[in-house]
């Protein structure tokens, strides 16, 4: 069980927005982050879960985005409670014994168990403030900040850029 993968994930399925909602989109994203298992499981019934929790976890990304580290917890543990933890010794594919978070039920329980336990983890282990939203607006798409000084304020470099741009052009009309 690698518990940032999850937090990754949560972050993953915060940016696809209103593109959770296709079954096709879901399904290509799991697949990419070796998660073939849930995405042949994966049903129409999990997408309005799935919407569900992409809005809660956004929520979570906005009050660490925000500097609000109380808002972060008692969201983080709301969610807790919603999606509680049945972990089960696992072993399969030739893999050594390990640990899953949750077994059976539907693939949308699995990921929220999993995200949530990801992002519980990155904030009690690293704190709240790896968490959080890009700062190019308009892009509103999360991030997990894992540089060594927590100076990650974009989601990708390609907004990174767009900011820099804005920025410079900003101080040469000031000029
Ligand atoms: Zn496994
Ligand atoms: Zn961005």
């Amino acid at each position: 069980m690698d518990l940032t993968s999850y937090a990754e994930l949560a972050v993953l399925l915060v940016n696809l927005g209103d593109e959770g909602r296709n079954i096709d989109v879901l399904r290509g994203l799991l697949d990419e982050t070796g998660r073939t298992e849930a995405a042949a499981r994966l049903t129409r019934r999990d997408l309005d879960a799935l919407s569900e929790l992409r809005e809660e976890l956004t929520g979570v990304f906005e009050a660490a985005s925000a500097g609000d580290e109380a808002e972060v917890v008692e969201r983080l543990n709301g969610l807790l409670v919603r999606h509680p933890v049945h972990p089960q010794i696992s072993g399969h594919d030739g893999q050594p014994w390990h640990l899953h978070l949750t077994e059976g039920g539907r693939v949308a329980d699995t990921l929220a168990v999993g995200s949530v336990m990801g992002l519980a983890s990155v904030v009690t282990g690293l704190g709240a403030d790896r968490l959080g939203m890009c700062q190019a607006t308009p892009c509103r798409n999360a991030y997990l900040d894992t540089s060594s000084n927590r100076s990650r304020r974009y989601c990708s470099e390609r907004c990174a850029s767009r900011a820099n741009v804005a920025a410079y052009r900003a101080r040469r009309r000031g000029a």
